[in-house]
């Protein structure tokens, strides 16, 4: 049987030349056979050149999601065996973040080629979120090759909200395969204990994005005042209470994220530590009004804009947290300003922080610029899986 081919219309396909994986409806002239969602497909560019393999779906904007740059390469179990096996070898023989009890994100889709699906490890758990229909209907076969690969206790599954709508797929939460998760499953990170509810947690349980950050900030926190804002399961405040901080003071909007931050407190033996439940903005609005000051400020809100027409408002949103944050520092205090709305870039972030240090009549010196921990990679084909950013600065 011929493989379906996608052709592009004319001069569209130097971004695909170029390993983008995203081939949406518009570049699209015509489908010469009849792909179901899910089948496999060949992308030719109008000139009739081979240009990539991929899955089709016309349920999804992403009509075309490419793999494989090779012609005549087949999309089957030893193919994604090769890839898994690719993005395991990082975590394991480049970065050496394995280890009994450790969490690392193994797959991170287009950064790992492979376009769709999340895989983050939790001790002896793995947390599998599907984000495209060709990948979520090869699952079994994917949770076999996991399997092989790093021996799990058990797989579970986690959907993104809206995802169902946007690529037509029909999954639900709950274990794919092996053990369902202990309710106190835990990760050791730098020699801090982590709760990680894969089941109901944010994210697949943890923000292991944030585990370099979090130690570059924990070096700035002896002896220090600290506020962690979004503070979730305290990822931020108890490194810093574990580095010496004198006073931490976590918020976060979530009972469940603080019942986690607490017992987080707990089992690392961290007093000093208080978790408040409120909103951010009011809190820290509050706390200006008290006349509190601290010596570090984190800021580590959700994201703000899934789309262009919403980076505006979420611009506002940062500004307003800046400039709350700013009035709370103390002299010469540290600012830590995270960023995870892809939409908004180091430079748009940078901007809201100069605007406010200007408004304020603070100096201000950014110490670092950095991004997400390297279990978090980002292809150079498909740059817009870099999110994260996260700028340490001084506020004179
Ligand atoms: N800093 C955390 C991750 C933060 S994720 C870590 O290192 O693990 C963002 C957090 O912001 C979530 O826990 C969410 O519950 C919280 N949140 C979202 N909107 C909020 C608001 N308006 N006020 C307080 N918390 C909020």
């Amino acid at each position: 049987m011929t493989t379906p081919k996608v052709v592009l219309k004319s001069k569209r396909a130097q971004p695909f030349f170029g390993r983008h994986p995203w081939v949406f409806a518009g570049a699209i002239d015509r489908i010469e056979g009849a792909p179901v969602d899910g089948a496999e497909v060949d992308l030719y560019s109008s000139g009739d050149n081979f240009v990539a393999r991929g899955l089709f779906n016309s349920q999804s904007k992403i009509h075309v999601r490419l793999y494989s740059w090779e012609p005549g390469v087949v999309l089957d179990r030893s193919f994604f065996r090769g890839r898994l096996g690719r993005a395991v070898e990082l975590r394991h023989h480049v970065l050496n973040l394995a280890g009994p009890g450790r969490g690392y994100r193994v797959v991170f889709s287009e950064s790992d080629f492979l376009s769709g699906m999340v895989v983050d490890r939790y001790g002896d758990w793995l947390a599998v979120q599907f984000t495209a229909l060709g990948l979520a209907s090869r699952r079994e076969m994917i949770v076999d090759v996991l399997r092989e690969l790093l021996q799990p206790r058990g797989v579970y599954l986690r959907t993104e909200k809206g995802i169902g709508k946007l690529e037509g797929i029909e999954l639900h939460d709950g274990p794919l395969w092996g053990e369902p998760p202990p309710p106190d499953l835990t990760i050791e990170e730098n020699g801090l204990r982590f709760l990680v509810n894969l089941a109901e947690g944010q994210k697949t349980g943890y923000y292991l994005d944030q585990r370099e950050n979090r130690v570059a900030v924990a070096g700035l926190c002896p002896g220090k005042r600290v506020l962690d804002a979004f503070c979730y399961s305290g990822g931020f405040g108890l490194y810093a209470a574990k580095a010496g901080a004198t006073e931490v003071l976590g918020i976060d909007a979530s009972e469940p994220a603080l019942d986690l931050a607490r017992r987080n407190a707990v089992a690392n033996g961290l007093g000093n530590t208080t978790f408040t439940c409120a909103d951010v903005f009011r809190q820290l609005s509050d706390l200006v009004a008290a006349g509190r000051k601290f010596d570090v400020v984190v800021l580590d809100p959700p994201k703000f804009a899934r789309n262009r027409a919403a980076v505006p408002e979420a611009l506002k949103g940062y500004r307003r947290l800046h400039q709350l944050a700013v009035k709370l520092l103390d002299r010469d205090g540290v600012l830590v300003s995270c960023c995870c709305t892809g939409l908004i870039s180091l430079p748009d972030l940078e901007d809201v922080i100069a605007q406010v240090a200007a408004e304020a009549k603070r100096d201000l010196q950014i110490l670092a610029r950095r991004g997400p921990s390297p279990d978090h990679p980002v292809a150079i084909s498909c740059r817009e899986s870099g999110y994260l950013k996260c700028l340490i600065s001084r506020v004179l």
